[in-house]
């Protein structure tokens, strides 16, 4: 594998950008699909998506990055290795997320939060909302992939290496049906 390889060159290689004609739980169809977990089956993808992730955010002097599970701790592993700094991860709790495992930020401790691939941003959301409990200073928040076509906003600086505009149908309106062309449920989980 070349260094120099991109998001959607990785993406495409792990087999975690999936293009198509696709069911989704919400009952649209899709041409496309991201599984960005395959994005990490090989360490090298997983290393290079880390460091273009880190350089989005090179500049701001972070000390720490948080990621949600599960998408997000092989990320937070790679982007903190990347800027040599710690990693940490969020897992869920009855109403949002938090660090647990003893897992602590210290007074004015500069965070960056990431997320593999940010679609309407929610589990980002419940990381931030867990982060105010803390005394951090969140500087942003980070993504391989904005799936969100713009929508995604939070309330610090979000950048992310990569966009991809995922159109959606109910079925009546799908291009691809009217094609013809199968339709398959993505195998994410
Ligand atoms: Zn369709």
């Amino acid at each position: 594998m070349s260094i120099s390889l991109g998001v959607p060159e990785i993406l495409t290689e792990s087999g975690a950008w999936l293009r198509g004609h696709f069911l989704l739980t919400s009952g649209l169809h899709s041409d496309q699909f991201l599984i960005m977990a395959r994005a990490f089956e090989r360490p090298a993808w997983g290393r290079q998506l880390g460091r273009l992730v880190a350089e989005l955010f090179r500049q701001d002097g972070v000390q720490a990055v948080v990621g949600p599970a599960m998408g997000g701790v092989l990320l937070a592993y790679e982007v903190a290795a990347a800027l040599g700094c710690r990693a940490l991860y969020t897992e869920k709790t009855e109403t949002g997320m938090a660090l647990k495992r003893g897992f602590r930020l210290a007074a004015g401790e500069r965070v960056l939060v990431v997320e593999d691939a940010v679609s309407t941003g929610g589990s980002v959301k419940k990381v931030l909302e867990h982060l105010r409990s803390q005394p951090a200073l969140v500087v942003g928040v980070a993504a391989v992939a904005d799936r969100s076509g713009g929508r995604a906003a939070f309330p610090v600086p979000f950048r992310s290496a990569w966009s991809l505009e995922v159109s959606q149908w109910t079925a009546d309106a799908c291009p691809l049906c009217a094609k013809g062309v199968p339709l398959s449920r993505p195998k994410e989980g």
